[in-house]
């Protein structure tokens, strides 16, 4: 039987984040991930914006880890290949106690440690965001948030804890644990796993986990935000991150130039019970136009592209709940709820502090592999259809197979022969971009589950 030091439950972001972490130390690490893919849960559906953590309650942990999750990820993305775009947003008020709040939300963001944040009046706001609604009064500036590709993110984690020679365990539901004097047994439903320490980094089953190790401290309330992404001819009209001032509900609803070249509107915000229903709906889209036709009437005029759903794993704390049971030898990540993408490196730091304070040895490995460098799926930096020193060596990637999105078979035929490939159309498009064009398949669908099924030797789903 092998025993592993650490079993991390749950290959979202986070745990994908945890295990390349860890699997840099003297430890061996198991990834255990219910899904047939990494990041296929909450990571794969947010708004991918890198959050400087200006607007976080002040000396809470969300509020530090997302301020050094943010550096840590910044820096990461650029020996990874991940796409960073630090496009800045601007915070409109729309009424006077919306202008009355923005200097105290300048001051949080200086509590917070940013400090770069800059009220500006109307013309300045209409300058910058020249296709704004009208109505706005004022704004706040906040130059470093950003937009990222969370799907490179995770799949860049994952990469680096598999080559350093962590086991990346799919289709492995953790479905009970026995905790002995030494090892821990967690039992799924492909067979057991024997680990030394768990870590729970299961998002919204992250409560469920918690209640098979005898705990009873939070209940996930999945927050459902919908949202819709207009098509790329859109881009134009949006240069900045808009965002309305935050409520105590969240957020809010925020338009905002993607990664891949679209715009987006979205997040809706609401508690449902179902902690599987990503569906959209009638009641979410139509919030989101009423609230479009105010924030960017001319938005509205463009084409949709696709509309889709993500769940937060809201608790009924006002933080994380991050907590060690030195005794069981487990760890928690709970309620990592709508600023997971950025704090993911930061957690999978605070989880090696916490583990060394439990007595874990956590010293780094020398010889690491280097970095992988990850496959550019960013519309800002060169993709391989354009770049003809590439073709000229590899001519695969000067054939398109996704014409919306332009993706080669090249690109396609790395994805699948790579470290931790997909095992879905659905993990191809977020490793190439391909079927997440204006037609959504119509032309290449066929094609691409082809290319699919002749690498996996099955049926794609
Ligand atoms: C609409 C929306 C917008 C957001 N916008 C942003 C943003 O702009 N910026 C930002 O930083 N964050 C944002 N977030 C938050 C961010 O997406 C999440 O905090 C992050 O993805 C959480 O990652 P995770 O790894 O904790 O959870 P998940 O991605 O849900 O991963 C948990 C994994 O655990 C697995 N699992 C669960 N139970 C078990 C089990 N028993 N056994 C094995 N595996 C199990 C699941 O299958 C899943 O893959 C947003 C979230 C939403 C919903």
């Amino acid at each position: 039987m092998t025993v592993v030091d650490v079993a991390v439950v749950g290959g979202g972001i986070v745990g994908c984040a945890v295990a390349r972490e860890l699997s840099g130390r003297h430890l061996s690490v198991a990834l255990l991930e219910a899904r047939g893919d990494i990041g296929d849960v909450t990571s794969k559906a947010n708004t991918a914006i890198l959050h400087t953590g200006f607007d976080a309650t002040p000396g809470t942990l969300e509020s530090r880890l997302v301020r050094r999750g943010y550096d840590l990820l910044s820096a990461y993305a650029v020996p990874a290949g991940i796409p960073v775009e630090r496009v800045g947003a601007v915070l409109v008020a729309w009424d006077d106690e919306q202008l009355a709040t923005l200097p105290t939300l300048l001051a949080k963001a200086v509590a917070n440690g940013y400090e770069r944040g800059e009220l500006i009046d109307v013309d300045e706001v209409y300058r910058r965001i020249p296709h704004l609604g009208a109505g706005a009064l004022g704004g706040l500036v906040i130059p470093d948030e950003s937009i990222v590709c969370s799907w490179t993110s995770a799949l860049a984690f994952a990469t680096e804890a598999v080559q350093r020679g962590a086991a990346l365990m799919l289709r492995h539901r953790v479905t009970g644990i026995d905790v002995g004097a030494e090892r821990t047994v967690l039992r799924t439903d492909r067979g057991e796993v024997t680990a030394r320490w768990v870590v729970n980094a299961a998002g919204l089953g992250a409560d469920v986990l918690d209640r098979m190790l005898g705990h009873d401290r939070f209940t996930v309330v999945p927050r459902r935000g919908e949202l819709i992404v207009f098509d790329k001819l859109a881009r134009p009209l949006v240069e900045h991150i808009v965002l309305p001032v935050p409520t105590a509900r969240g957020k809010g609803v925020l338009v905002s130039p993607t990664i891949y070249g679209n715009v987006m509107l979205g997040p809706t915000s609401e508690n449902i019970e179902d902690r599987t229903d990503t569906a959209t709906t009638a009641v979410g889209l139509d919030l989101l136009l009423d609230k479009g036709r105010i924030l960017m009437p001319r938005l509205l005029e463009e084409e949709v592209t696709a509309t889709y759903a993500g769940l937060r794993a809201a608790t009924e704390h006002d933080d994380y709940v991050v907590e060690v049971d030195a005794d069981q030898r487990y760890l928690l990540l709970g309620g990592i709820r709508s600023t997971g993408l950025t704090a993911s490196m930061a957690l999978a730091e605070h989880v090696v502090e916490l583990l060394a304070a439990s007595g874990v040895g956590v010293e780094p490995r020398d010889g690491l592999p280097a970095t992988p460098r990850m496959p550019n799926i960013g519309e800002a930096f060169l993709r391989p259809y354009a770049d003809a020193e590439r073709i000229a060596v590899d001519p695969e990637y000067g054939r398109l197979v996704c014409f919306c999105e332009r993706v080669t078979r090249g690109e396609v035929r790395d994805a699948l022969a790579s470290s931790v490939p997909p095992s879905d159309v659905d993990g191809l498009r977020r490793r190439t971009r391909a079927l997440m064009g204006r037609c959504q398949g119509f032309y290449c669908g066929a094609e691409v589950t082809r290319l699919l099924e002749e690498s996996t030797g099955e049926g794609a789903s």
